[in-house]
């Protein structure tokens, strides 16, 4: 396994070049190579090697990639190689959208749903029913619930992460704009898509002031 600190950035590159090989394999391709991977990733041929190098080497030099094996060694790596028990916390709109989204089943099995809402518990979502949040602790010894999906109100959203902690959760993502402390061993990763979308209107906006100037 890896022996220098890999940089989050090569993390995140290391998804998209298992989202790259997993198309590949649907088309029916069975070998590939650094420079065919970094063009479907946007990146250069040599980021592709210097993000795999800090987990071994995978290609026959001159051969390149075999497409099963390079997934199946991301996978490995990023963990994705087994199931992840998870909780979904806040039962809301988003929640809701959460429970029932098929791509989830795909190394994720969502198998408790809390809120605190008396009018949403007992509701049938997804795969089960909505329960009490303060049946979190149970639910995370007695099914193994290692992640964490934090959809409440941003106002709440520091007071229930540190629940679920408390309760031996072991990553948190993070869907409500407010910042999250938690310990340095329980990692939380934010999503935040009103940033992607002002993002994406900058973006935007440039390119039409740009047709303007001409
Ligand atoms: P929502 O109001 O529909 O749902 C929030 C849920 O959290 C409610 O069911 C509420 O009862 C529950 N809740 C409140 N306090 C709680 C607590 N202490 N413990 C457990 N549950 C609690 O809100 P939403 O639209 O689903 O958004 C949820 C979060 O996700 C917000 O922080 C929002 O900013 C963020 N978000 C929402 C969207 C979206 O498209 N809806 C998109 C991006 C981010």
């Amino acid at each position: 396994m890896a022996s220098a600190k890999v940089p989050d950035a090569t993390v995140s590159r290391l998804v998209t070049y298992l989202r790259v090989l997993e198309e590949m394999e649907r088309r029916g391709v069975r070998r590939t190579s650094s420079e065919e991977l970094a063009e479907q990733a946007q990146v250069t041929a040599f980021q592709v090697r210097k993000d795999l190098a800090y987990f071994g080497s995978f290609g026959t030099r001159g051969m390149g990639y075999s497409v099963p094996l390079l997934k199946r060694e991301l996978r490995k790596i990023l963990g994705l190689d087994r199931r992840w028990r998870i909780a979904i916390v806040g039962m809301g709109r988003l929640g809701q959208a959460l429970a029932d989204y098929p791509g989830l089943s795909q190394g994720f099995e969502p198998v408790g749903f809390f809120d605190v809402d008396p009018e949403k518990i007992g509701k049938r979502v997804g795969s089960g029913v909505i329960e009490p949040l303060s049946k979190l602790d149970e639910a995370v010894r007695e099914r193994g619930i290692e992640l964490g999906l934090l959809t409440v109100p941003a106002e709440a959203a520091e007071e229930v992460a540190k629940r679920m902690v408390r309760a031996g959760i072991k990553g948190i993502l993070n869907f409500t704009p407010a910042v999250i402390e938690t310990p340095p061993e329980v990692p939380v990763e934010n999503v935040d898509f009103l940033a992607g979308l002002s993002r994406l209107a900058y973006f935007v906006s440039r390119n039409i002031r740009e047709e303007w100037v001409g």
